[in-house]
This record gives C-alpha cells, sequence and structure tokens, in this order.
C-alpha cells in the first residue's frame, strides 16, 4: 500500500497536500499532468507508483546533477534504480545495460539526448518498459525558457512504447500547460492536477518604489534578527544596499553572479547556518538554498515575470510559520524589464509572452482585490475567499471611480483599429502631437485630447490596471499593440462601471511606464 511504502522506502509519514491523489492517479496507469510548486514534492509522485507497478518506469529528466542525486537516494534506500546520462562511466552504463537487460530495474533515469539515438526506442521496448514519466514537463514548450528540443521526441517515445505517462512541471501558465498536452500527450487531455500553489502562511504586498534605501530599512528595522532575502536587479545595487543594512546594525552580505564561485558558496554555507543573516542577492541566488526559516523576502526591484515573483517569495517561511514579503515597483525597473526583454536573444513570440508574464505581475501589482486570490487565479488554482492575508485584504486601498477614464482609453484604442500600444494611446488622450501621431492624422480623432484632466503617468497607472483587470491585452503578433477583451465591452456601453486605485493612479508620476 502506497502509505506503508512512504514509510519503508522514504521514512515519510504522510503525503503533503496533493500528493496522494497524484500517487494514486498515476499507479492507475492514467495519463497525468501535475502541476506542483518547486518543493512541493513532485519526485515522490513518480517514484513510489513505479515501485508499485511491475516493470521499469523510465524517467526523463533534463538535469543530470538531480538525476544522480535521485538515483543514489533510491539505491540508498533499495530501489534499484538506473541512469543513463552523458556523465555516466563506460563501466556505469555497461551496468544499466545489463540490469535492464535482465530485467532487474525498477526505475530507469534518461536525459532526454538519449532519445535521439535510434536505438533507444527499441532498447526500452525490450526492457519491459511499463510507464513514462518527465520530470520539468515545461522544458518541452517552445515558449519557456528552458526549451529542451530532445524533449519533442518524447511524444513519439510514448507512442511506441503505448504506455502511460505522467508529466510534471512548476510551471502552470495556461499556454505551457495546453504545449505540454499537445506534445507530450498528442492532445489528448490527461488527468491534470494543480496542487500545492497556496502558501498561506506568506504574506503579500506591494508598494511604489519611492525610495528603495529607505523603504528597506524601514522594513527590515521592524524585524531586526530575522533571516532575509533582498532581491535586486542589478549587481552594483546588492552592494548598495548590503552596506546600508550593515552601516544600520544588521548583518547582511551581498551576492550576485559575479562573484567568485568560492565566495558565493561561503555566503550559501553562512546563509543556511546562521540566524538573522539578511542577503542581498540578484536571482543567482536561492536556487540550491533549502533554508526552512527565511522568515521574509523583499524585491528592492520588480522580478521580472509574475512566475519569477511567485518563485522568489516561495523561498520564505517553508517551515510554515508566518512570513512577510514586500515587492517595490517603479516606472524605471517596469521600463529595465522591458528592455531586458527587448535586448534579449529569444525570439519575437518568446518575447511577446515574456512581456505578457510581466504584464501580470504589473496586474497584480496594481490589483484592488485580494492579491492572492488573483495570484492563485494566473496559476489556475483556486481560492474560494479572499485571504486575508495580504496588504489589500489588511488594508483595503482607497478606490475611485474610473468608469470614464477607462472608457476614454477604450474607444482611443477602438477609434485606431486596436492597432496601437500603450503609449501612443497616451500621447492621443493627452493631446500630445507626436510625429506619430501627425502621421497618422490621429490629431483628428474625437478622442484627441479627452484625457488632458490626467497625466502620462496617471494615464500609465490607468493602462497598467486595465491590464490587470483583463480589459485589453498586448498583442503578441502586433508588436504589443493593446486589442480590447470581452470584459470591455459592457463598460464601453455604460453597463457596468470600473473601479481604479486612488494610490497608485492619482499619485502616479514618471514616464513610458507601459510598453508601447
Ligand atoms: P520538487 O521536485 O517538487 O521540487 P522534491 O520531490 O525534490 O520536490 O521534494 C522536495 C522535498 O520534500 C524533498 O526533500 C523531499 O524529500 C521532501 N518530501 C517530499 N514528499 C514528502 C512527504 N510526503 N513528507 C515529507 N517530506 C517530503
Ligand atoms: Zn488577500
Amino acid at each position: 500500500m502506497p502509505t506503508d511504502l512512504l514509510r519503508q522506502v522514504w521514512g515519510f509519514d504522510g503525503f503533503r497536500p496533493g500528493q496522494r491523489e497524484i500517487v494514486d492517479a498515476v499507479a492507475d496507469g492514467r495519463d497525468v499532468l501535475a502541476i506542483m510548486p518547486t518543493g512541493g514534492g513532485k519526485s515522490l509522485c513518480f517514484q513510489l507508483p513505479a515501485l508499485m507497478r511491475e516493470g521499469v518506469t523510465v524517467v526523463i529528466s533534463p538535469l543530470i546533477a538531480l538525476m544522480r542525486d535521485q538515483v543514489r537516494a533510491l539505491r540508498e534506500a533499495g530501489v534499484a534504480a538506473g541512469a543513463l546520462t552523458s556523465g555516466n562511466t563506460q563501466d556505469e552504463t555497461d551496468a544499466v545495460f545489463q540490469a535492464l537487460s535482465q530485467r532487474e530495474l525498477k526505475m530507469l533515469y534518461m536525459a532526454p539526448e538519449r532519445l535521439a539515438g535510434g536505438g533507444t526506442i527499441n532498447l526500452l521496448r525490450r526492457a519491459g518498459v511499463t510507464a513514462i514519466a518527465v520530470d520539468e514537463a515545461h522544458c518541452v514548450s517552445q515558449w519557456g525558457h528552458d526549451f529542451r528540443p530532445d524533449y519533442l521526441r518524447i511524444g513519439e517515445l510514448k507512442r511506441a512504447l503505448n504506455v502511460p505517462l505522467a508529466a510534471f512541471t512548476a510551471t502552470a501558465d495556461a499556454e505551457t500547460r495546453a504545449e505540454i498536452v499537445t506534445r507530450l500527450f498528442d492532445g489528448a487531455e490527461p488527468v491534470t492536477f494543480l496542487r500545492g500553489f497556496d502558501r498561506p502562511n506568506i504574506r503579500l504586498a506591494f508598494q511604489p518604489k519611492d525610495s528603495p534605501r529607505k523603504q528597506l530599512l524601514t522594513f527590515s528595522a521592524a524585524r531586526r534578527g530575522q533571516s532575509g532575502i533582498v532581491y535586486c536587479a542589478s549587481r552594483a545595487r546588492t552592494e548598495t544596499l548590503a552596506d546600508a543594512l550593515n552601516a544600520e546594525g544588521h548583518s547582511a552580505v551581498a551576492y550576485h553572479g559575479g562573484m567568485e564561485a568560492d565566495l558565493r558558496r561561503q555566503v550559501e554555507a553562512r546563509f543556511q547556518r546562521e540566524d538573522g543573516l539578511i542577503v542581498v542577492a540578484t536571482i543567482a541566488f536561492g536556487m540550491g538554498i533549502d533554508k526552512p526559516d527565511i522568515r521574509w523576502v523583499l524585491h528592492a526591484d520588480l522580478p521580472k515575470s509574475i512566475e519569477a515573483y511567485y518563485q522568489e517569495i516561495g523561498r520564505a517561511g517553508r517551515d510554515g510559520d508566518p512570513a512577510e514579503t514586500l515587492t517595490l515597483y517603479g516606472p524605471d525597473d517596469i521600463r529595465l524589464r522591458r528592455t531586458q526583454i527587448d535586448e534579449g536573444l529569444a525570439e519575437g513570440t518568446r518575447k511577446s509572452a515574456d512581456h505578457a508574464r510581466l504584464n501580470a505581475l504589473l496586474g497584480l501589482a496594481e490589483a484592488t482585490g485580494c492579491r492572492r486570490k488573483r495570484l492563485l487565479a494566473y496559476f489556475g488554482d483556486e481560492l474560494a475567499d479572499d485571504c486575508g492575508n495580504c496588504d489589500i485584504c489588511l488594508h483595503p486601498p482607497k478606490l475611485f471611480d474610473g468608469t470614464q477614464a477607462v472608457r476614454k482609453a477604450l474607444s482611443a484604442m477602438l477609434r485606431t483599429g486596436e492597432w496601437f500600444g500603450a503609449g501612443h494611446l497616451i500621447d492621443i488622450l493627452t493631446g500630445t502631437t507626436t510625429e506619430k501621431v501627425r502621421e497618422r492624422g490621429h490629431d483628428h480623432l474625437p478622442t484627441f485630447g479627452v484625457g488632458r484632466d490626467f497625466s502620462k503617468g496617471q494615464w500609465q497607472a490607468v493602462f497598467r490596471q486595465m491590464m490587470g483587470l483583463d480589459l485589453c491585452r498586448p498583442d503578441p503578433d502586433r508588436h504589443g499593440a493593446l486589442h480590447l477583451t470581452d470584459a470591455a465591452h459592457p463598460i464601453l456601453r455604460g453597463e457596468i462601471e470600473v473601479t481604479l486605485r486612488h494610490d497608485t493612479t492619482l499619485r502616479a508620476k514618471g514616464a513610458n511606464v507601459v510598453r508601447t
């Protein structure tokens, strides 16, 4: 029985949230797609069923080090597991082949590159493979950050072996999910689980960036002696903010990708060991960190996407005790993130997807209702009631009736054929005669100048919130031109009203916040 095995092989007392249902479905031989956050305990969900079933389960994973770790741990627990990766010695590989041909293996870990060789599929067929598990299944997505071309061969493997497949990932956005279904399951819907994304002990909060140094010091002063992480967008900033914290009597240290590997490891070890250390880091920090009692995470700069945000705040409060987060956002770092995407090496469609992920984060920053509901909704996880543990639930913001402003913006969008980004639309609304406005004759539109009562910065805040409310979306195929969603039409027809945030709209300053 699963729970007996759980105790005997892993020494665990029970399942984590979501694990049991996934284990049951995989053990039943269903096709399964399971989406669980990092650290949620995915590996157990394919390892345990593998022990319950006859024959070999093939596990495909892109991470050689991780495969080796898992194989070692399984062997120590007495499970016949082996790996075929480029990291093997010839002896290791021979031993695996030997064990396979004698049908002695329960689990075979394999790098996707192995599938490229024509012989592998035949070999697996002869070896009595009865199930396939795919770790990091999002690597099959050409939209994602970790695309691995050899993952595209997994569908073929499944067809050839005609066995059930269970795919696992922590990436939950709808496009990636759809792509996994198409490419790994030939489009036949697997049983899908999306669990464990809610981390109710983590408090969520956002603030417009005013003076990040001061905001950080105020925040940390109230949390003296607690372990925390400050995330910054640049290396230089990690040093400045670490100095500022030390000057206030905190114990803080900088960490970034430009530091020597030795020094980085020292910082990691110190953080793991010491109480109350603050690490001021670029995103390079945290991957391998498994410290349960990180009490807070502060983003001194806006993360690059809603996924990155979720991952980074998720490092706090692993022990389940209350943990706090604060994310600062301002026009400058929004612009920085846009530029990083635009100047990156990714191809056009990927860039648009990245802009959309950033937009989702901006929507969360500008939310007028419970942030956790919104965050979980993005991942497809549901929360029935407001959480009571985000800044909005705790201190509901002042709102104002933004219906008129939103209608003006939407009609500017419609009258220009939904062909333009926010920057140009704001020029039209504020009656700014740029060359582009004149060339297109947009200074003759009835909407030209109807929004002079707002500054450009205020309009940008309106557009951010409109995107956040999903009234309009940037079109990937039209360089981010905004188009109306179905939700916008009742507003244009005057059937429903829109509330916007007073604090972030009417006090907004700055320019070019929204992608044009
Ligand atoms: P993921 O692959 O989802 O990031 P892992 O499978 O590596 O996560 O599991 C994360 C950690 O949780 C591991 O240290 C694992 O041993 C532990 N873990 C998993 N399931 C359980 C459980 N049911 N009870 C206790 N610990 C668990
Ligand atoms: Zn809330």
